[in-house]
C-alpha cells in the first residue's frame, strides 16, 4: 500500500503552527505495515488543494489528509474531495442531528456555517469524531482509499487510534513490518557508520541513522508477510550491531536513560537525590519523566549559581581550594545532597565553566556520584557551538550512573 500525507492549511505554510500531524502519522504507519511515499503542506486555496489532492489521489492507495475540516469558509477539505472525484455533496439527516444534539449538549445554538459538517459524497463515510464538532471522511473509489481527519492533533490522535488505524490495520494484512532501535552514546555519526558499513547497504531491514540529544541511534526496518518473518529477518543485523558497536549501545527501542536508571534503583532498592547548578532543574525533571521514579527520586535542588554552594551543603574550603567547577566540588555535592535528601544514591552537576579564551573556548562541566558513600566524578568537555550542552550534561550523568550501578 503506497501511502501519502497532506496537511492542509495555510498556518502551516507561514510557519506560525508546525505540522505535528504528518510527523505523528509518519510514525503510526509503519506499525501497520504501509509504506508511507510522501508528505506534501498545502495552504486552504482551492486551486492549490485540487491540484496537490488530486496528484495525491492519482499515485497514492491511501491518502491521509489532516485539516480544513471546520465550518468556516476556508476549510475546503470536502469540497475539494467532492470536486476531483466529480460527486455531489449532501447533507445527510442523521448527521446534522447528531451535531445539532452535539452544539446543544455544549449549551451553544448551530451556525448555519457548521451544517457543510453534516454532509457526504456518495463514496464517503463519516468517522465518528466525539470530542469536535467536525467528523472525518472514509473515502473509498476504484480500490483506492482517502481520510479526510480534523487539523486540531487531539482530535486527529483519537480519531486516528479509535476508527481510522482499525480499519486500516484491516486492508493492509499481508504486510507485518518490525522496527528495532539501538541506542550508542560516545561513538560519532560518521565513526558508527564506518564499523557498520555493510549494514547500510542491506535493503530489508533497511537501516537509518539518526544524531539525538541522548546520543546516535540506529534504527532498522524489517517488512515480511508476517510478524515472525520480519523477526527472523531482524536477527542477523540485530546480532551484528551488538558485536559491532555492543560497548557503546546504552539501551534499545523505547529505553531513555531515566528510564533504565528508574529500573535500575528499584532493582538494588535504591533512592536518589539530586543537586545541580546551571542546569536549570533539567536532571531533576528527566528524573521526574518516568513513573518508576515516583518512589526512588527523593528530591532535586536546583541553584542557579556556584555562589549558592556553600548554602547547600559544599564544604567552603573545598570550593576555594578547588574552584566551583571541579571534581572535588560535583562529589562534595553529591554527598550533601544525599544527606539532604536522605537518598541512597546523590547525584549532582557542578557549574558550566567556559575554559580557554580566544577562537574555540570549550565549557567543562563536573558531575559527581556518591552511590552508598562510594564518590566518583566525570569531567565533561563539550565545544561552546553545541546548543545542548545541558541536555547532553544530564544525558552523560545518568549514563554514568547507569553503569555504576550495574
Ligand atoms: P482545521 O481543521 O484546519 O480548522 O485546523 C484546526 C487547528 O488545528 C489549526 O488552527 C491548528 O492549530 C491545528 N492544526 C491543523 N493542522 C495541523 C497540523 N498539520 N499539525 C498540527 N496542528 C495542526
Ligand atoms: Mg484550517
Amino acid at each position: 500500500m503506497r501511502a501519502e500525507i497532506v496537511s492542509i492549511g495555510t498556518e502551516l505554510l507561514m510557519g506560525e503552527i508546525v505540522d505535528t500531524n504528518s510527523a505523528y502519522l509518519a510514525a503510526e504507519l509503519p506499525k501497520l505495515g504501509i509504506a508511507l511515499r510522501w508528505v506534501s503542506k498545502v495552504s486552504d486555496d482551492p486551486e492549490m488543494m485540487a491540484e496537490v489532492l488530486g496528484r495525491a489521489w492519482g499515485r497514492s492507495d491511501l491518502t491521509l489528509m489532516t485539516g480544513g475540516l471546520g465550518p468556516t469558509s476556508d476549510d475546503l477539505t470536502r469540497e475539494t474531495i467532492a470536486r476531483i472525484l466529480g460527486e455531489q455533496m449532501t447533507v445527510q439527516d442523521d448527521l446534522l442531528h447528531h451535531l445539532k444534539a452535539q452544539f446543544a449538549s455544549f449549551g451553544i445554538s448551530m451556525s448555519e456555517n457548521n451544517i457543510k459538517q453534516a454532509t457526504l459524497i456518495p463514496s464517503s463515510r463519516a468517522v465518528a469524531n466525539p470530542i469536535g464538532t467536525a467528523p472525518g471522511w472514509w473515502v473509498e473509489k476504484g480500490g483506492r482509499i482517502a481520510v479526510a481527519m480534523p487539523g486540531p492533533p487531539r482530535e486527529l490522535k483519537r480519531m486516528w487510534v479509535n476508527e481510522v488505524a482499525p480499519k486500516l490495520k484491516e486492508k493492509s494484512q499481508g504486510a507485518a513490518i518490525v522496527t528495532k532501535t539501538w541506542k550508542t552514546f560516545g561513538i560519532s555519526e560518521g565513526g558508527l557508520n564506518q564499523m557498520l558499513a555493510p549494514l547500510f547497504h542491506s535493503t530489508n531491514p533497511v537501516m537509518g541513522i539518526y544524531a539525538r540529544p541522548d546520543g546516535i541511534h540506529l534504527r532498522a526496518i524489517a517488512t515480511a508477510p508476517d510478524a515472525a518473518k520480519a523477526r527472523a529477518l531482524m536477527e542477523p543485523m540485530d546480532a551484528q550491531v551488538r558485536q559491532t558497536a555492543g560497548n557503546a549501545i546504552w539501551g534499545l527501542d523505547d529505553d531513555t536513560p531515566e528510564s533504565l536508571v528508574a529500573e535500575r534503583l528499584a532493582t538494588r532498592g535504591l533512592t536518589i537525590g539530586t543537586t545541580e547548578c546551571h542546569t536549570g532543574g533539567l536532571l531533576v525533571n528527566a528524573l521526574t519523566a518516568h513513573p518508576a521514579m515516583a518512589d526512588r527520586l527523593r528530591g532535586g535542588i536546583v541553584i542557579p549559581s556556584a555562589t549558592l554552594l556553600e548554602s547547600q551543603g559544599v564544604p567552603a574550603g573545598v570550593i576555594s581550594q578547588h574552584g566551583p567547577a571541579s571534581a572535588q566540588v560535583a562529589e562534595a555535592m553529591a554527598q550533601a545532597a544525599r544527606a539532604r535528601l536522605g537518598a541512597g544514591v546523590g547525584l549532582a552537576i557542578s557549574g558550566i565553566q567556559s575554559e580557554g579564551a580566544g577562537e574555540d573556548p570549550v565549557q567543562i562541566c563536573h558531575v559527581g556520584f556518591d552511590v552508598e558513600g562510594k564518590r566518583s566524578s566525570l569531567r565533561l568537555r563539550y565545544p561552546s557551538r553545541l546548543m545542548i550542552i545541558k541536555e547532553r550534561v544530564v544525558v552523560q550523568a545518568l549514563l554514568e550512573l547507569l553503569r555504576l550501578l550495574k
